[in-house]
């Protein structure tokens, strides 16, 4: 069966594990780091053709574990290719760097992932390449801000925090007159939820370390794209750079993959009935839930994405950090971390700088696990007099 043909599910149980080595249901993990040829002439043919895919020769470039979840991701997200990294931050510096050189111009919503937005205002800045961060949510705050130089705009949407939303077809409809790359942070919708490639995006990046793990026992990266273009970057940024994934992470990452879309509906309902909730309280000036009817962008939602997820945030009313702290302290459920995307419910609490909020202003960011949805509804309610 085509992998076109495959529906969601049937594709995450088997595409890429057709061979079954000495019948063994679960591929083993090639926990090597190179591979032997009969030949010279077929260790040369290896290292002059597509670097990407089989014939594998050494375990940075490409390897039998590895492959399979790239083929999973690649096939879900409707991508040529795939290649995986050791973290979706190394995923995304390798995508940015194939498109920027010394004299480019990078153009990227001012809520975009913190270490993304550093990257672009800090380090890259040492090598010449300036930046222009915009509101993001009309598409006219991309196309005002595009120079002669611009090569890249960098899209993520829903944003980090603020979950702000880009209309990215009006976007990469301007990119691609302008002959602009576009790179998405896809990470929050995963594939099921929305495909960018075919909405015109050049290079589709995730943290796998999320939803697609799922299990909080991994950090990898995605990046998917054309053949054309992943040939180039297999060649130049990733060989150079090395981030690769070894071959024990990605066994576990297509563990996790199988169950991406059960889990996904579960974090999303439960998402949902927390979030709706939240809204409900005397105590929450705002819940930014990208599927609440009070969402502003409710339109754009609807018309983009196939669904949500459990990862939003809200804003107190009280903005005093020492309550706002004893209150995601008290929470028992909620675990204090970062990350998110994994089994287990999450809080973190964060002052947020980006336009149209007033500097310094508190939100409380949520991830809701795979617990009951009551049980975390309990657990909030029960914290909810520290914020009176
Ligand atoms: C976590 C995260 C990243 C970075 O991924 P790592 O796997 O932690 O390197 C990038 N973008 C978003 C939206 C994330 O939540």
């Amino acid at each position: 069966m085509h992998s076109d043909e495959m529906g969601l599910g049937t594709l995450l149980s088997h595409l890429g594990e057709e061979e079954k080595v000495k019948g063994a249901v679960v591929s083993p993990i090639f926990q090597n780091s190179l591979f032997l040829f009969d030949t010279c002439d077929d260790l040369h043919k290896a290292l002059t053709t597509d670097l990407e895919g089989p014939p594998f020769h050494y375990s940075r470039i490409s390897n039998p574990s590895v492959a399979i979840a790239e083929k999973k991701i690649a096939a879900l997200e409707g991508a040529e290719a795939c290649k995986l990294c050791g973290t979706g931050q190394g995923a995304i510096a390798l995508a940015i760097l194939s498109v920027v050189a010394a004299g480019a111009h990078v153009i990227a919503p001012d809520t975009c992932y913190g270490p993304v937005r550093s990257m672009l205002s800090e380090m890259l800045q040492r090598f010449g390449v300036s930046y222009t961060f915009v509101d993001g949510r009309d598409p006219v705050d991309f196309i005002d801000a595009i120079r002669p130089e611009t090569t890249l705009i960098y899209l993520e949407s829903p944003s980090s925090l603020l979950f702000r939303l880009q209309d990215v077809d009006a976007i990469t409809k301007v990119a691609r007159e302008r002959g602009i790359t576009t790179i998405i942070d896809n990470t929050y919708n995963t594939p099921i939820h929305y495909n960018p490639i075919k909405h015109g995006v050049d290079i589709v990046c995730h943290s796998a370390s999320k939803y697609l793990g799922g299990h909080s026992d991994l950090t990898a990266g995605a990046l998917c794209t054309t053949r054309e273009r992943m040939n180039g970057i297999v060649r130049h940024e990733l060989n150079y750079i090395g981030s690769i994934l070894h071959p024990f992470t990605a066994w576990l990452l297509t563990r996790g993959l199988r169950t991406l879309p059960l889990r996904l509906k579960r974090h999303e309902s439960t998402g949902n009935i927390v979030a709706r909730w939240l809204e409900t309280r005397p105590e929450i000036d705002r819940v930014h839930h990208i599927s609440l009817d009070s969402f502003p962008q409710r339109e754009l939602f609807l018309k983009s994405f196939s669904g949500s997820g459990g990862l939003f945030s809200f804003e107190p009313k009280v903005q005093d950090p020492i309550k706002i702290k004893a209150f995601c302290d008290s929470l028992s459920l909620f675990g204090r971390g970062v990350s998110w995307g994994g089994f287990e419910s999450l809080v973190v609490p964060l002052p947020i700088t980006a336009s149209g909020v007033p500097d310094g202003r508190w939100f409380i960011r949520l991830f809701c696990g795979l617990e009951e949805p009551g049980d975390l509804v309990s657990d909030l309610e029960r914290a909810m007099h520290l914020l009176a």
